[in-house]
């Protein structure tokens, strides 16, 4: 069938989950048999997002052919389990930086280079592109930004010509905030006739409002909202607060999200959805009556997004053993050898950050001193594994003054050491190692049990490795190295088998763990800390 494009944007507030509506979406299509994609742009003029720290937008997600991506791209591949790639995460930069390379080789000769037509162009090859490799039914667009920034205007604008050359085969989603105001104990919908308003002025009539709210809008409000904003009733829908982002898939079909954009792109009902592995899952979600109480130890605590990856996979993971997960966010700052005990005892398993620079690396060092000592299951990821590695380096091996040569260029004892292949890098932008490397697994090891296979492909996000020259040294007190990637003998996974799930990973499980394919490693850890917590866990 020819591809079916979907434009999803956002008004009156960011935030409102646009990206969960966008996979929520994809995830209906694809249960009904259709090949999906979902494309996330952004506007703001960084060329990716791998230069922005998480304090401006959460965490960087990284793509199996290493582009450093938007956190939504996450949020596709774990409701969907689709692969994304570059051209799945796109920003103004990007867009900018194509249409002037074009200007430098001459392609646009004798023109002045413009925003429209040119940009705006270069914005509808990158989403028609997607189509045109004939591999999708559905392409699916998601805006970055609100209706109404400036910045988001240029794509808005090629949204309009391409709905217009489309005709049928496009469909306009638009999502809006209905604010419920506590004191005169009514919903609202004013902010929602306005956002339809603007976008309507930019020459986009929406097909389907999608409502965020705290409480049930009641039909007659729908109907109001339609009748304002030129929507058919039924395709006013609400998206209510739910206790999981995994509800609203459920959530969306109920109200006929996905047979809405069947009948307004024409097409065929062709298969009843099978949602039978997704509705298992959200039902152990639902049913599980005991915690498991994980520690995240990192610099970024406070924010929500940093580590959104990782939270997502603790869920996963927790609900596949029965378990609420309880994450307990351990600011890197703040712990020392005096109240590691404190902070650290009641855990039942501890998780150790990635990140960049030398804040926080003193409070991860304690946390992980402790955890080796005190035999609490832990996990090390990036950073976190490197963190391991000094901290055995020093409190084991006795190289007091051990340290990666990112935190201390004149360590005596460069455990970890940036990567040959960085030696020469000057440019900061997508230079790191990145993307998804084979990593072989020994045998006998905790990880290879695990992954139940010997040759894993996982994702990797980094500058600096440890150090081989150490590695019988580290071998021989006990930290072995478990994981290597066949090629080059860089060392992927150490693990302590003395102790009863002590893993560090240079690469990041996170980023492959789905709904539908939880990793295996989050699996692994988590049914180490069940083991490690009793049974004292119920909740009451
Ligand atoms: N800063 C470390 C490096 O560059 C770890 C990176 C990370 O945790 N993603 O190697």
């Amino acid at each position: 069938m020819e591809t079916r494009y979907i434009f999803i944007t956002g008004g009156v507030v960011s935030s409102l989950g646009k990206g969960i509506i966008s996979s929520s979406l994809a995830r209906l299509l694809l249960s009904r048999g259709f090949k999906v994609t979902i494309q996330k742009f952004d506007p703001y003029l960084n060329i990716d997002p791998g230069t922005l720290n998480p304090y401006e937008h959460g965490e960087c997600y990284v793509t199996a052919d290493g582009h450093e991506a938007d956190l939504d791209l996450g949020h596709y591949e774990r409701f969907t389990d689709i692969r994304t790639s570059r051209a799945n995460s796109i920003t103004t930069g990007r867009i900018y930086q194509a249409v002037i390379d074009k200007e430098r080789r001459g392609d646009y000769l004798g023109k002045t280079v413009q925003i429209i037509p040119h940009i705006t162009d270069e914005i509808k090859r990158n989403i028609v592109f997607l189509g045109e490799t004939g591999d999708f039914d559905f392409v699916i667009t998601e805006i970055g930004g609100t209706v109404g920034d400036i910045e988001s205007t240029p794509f808005l604008e090629a949204v309009r010509q391409l709905k217009w050359e489309l005709g049928r085969r496009a469909v306009s989603l638009h999502l809006t905030y209905v604010p419920y105001l506590k004191a005169a104990k009514e919903l609202k919908t004013k902010p929602t006739q306005h956002s339809v308003k603007q976008l309507q002025s930019i020459g986009i009539q929406p097909d389907i409002l999608v409502l965020r709210t705290e409480k049930t809008i009641p039909e007659s409000m729908k109907e109001k909202v339609a009748r304002f904003c030129n929507v058919a009733p039924q395709a006013v829908i609400q998206s209510i607060d739910a206790s999981s982002i995994y509800h609203v898939p459920a959530l969306m079909h109920e109200q006929h999200l996905d047979d809405l954009v069947l009948d307004i792109t024409g097409t065929e009902h062709r298969n009843k959805p099978d949602h039978t592995a997704w509705n298992a899952f959200v039902r152990r979600l639902e049913e599980a009556r005991s915690k498991v109480r994980i520690g995240l130890v990192g610099k970024y605590v406070e924010l929500q997004d940093a580590y959104k990856s990782i939270n997502e996979s603790l869920i996963q993971a927790a609900t596949y053993c029965d378990r609420v997960l309880e994450l307990v966010d351990i600011h890197a700052e703040k712990i020392n050898d005096s109240n590691a005990g404190e902070l650290l005892s009641g855990l039942d398993g501890v998780i150790i950050a990635p990140g960049f620079g030398k804040r926080g690396i003193a409070g991860k060092l304690a946390a992980i001193k402790w955890c080796r000592e005190n035999d609490m299951p832990t996990f090390g990821i990036c950073l976190g594994m490197q963190c391991m590695v000094i901290e055995f380096a020093r409190n084991v091996l006795g190289l007091t003054d051990a340290d990666s040569t990112e935190m201390t260029p004149e360590t005596p004892d460069n455990v970890i050491d940036l990567m040959e292949s960085q030696k020469n890098v000057t440019e900061k932008g997508g230079t790191m190692r990145l993307g998804a490397y084979e990593c072989r697994l020994a045998e006998g090891s905790r990880v290879r049990e695990a992954y139940g296979a010997d040759i894993v492909r996982e994702r990797h996000r980094h500058r600096y490795e440890f150090n081989g020259k150490y590695r019988t040294r580290f071998e021989e007190a006990g930290l072995k190295c478990v994981g290597e990637n066949p090629d080059t003998g860089l060392v992927e996974v150490v693990e302590m088998p003395s102790l009863s799930w002590y893993v560090g990973t240079q690469y990041h499980p996170e980023y492959q763990s789905t709904v539908l394919n939880p990793n295996p490693l989050f699996i692994s850890f988590i049914k180490a800390a069940v083991k490690h917590s009793g049974s004292n866990n119920a909740i009451k």
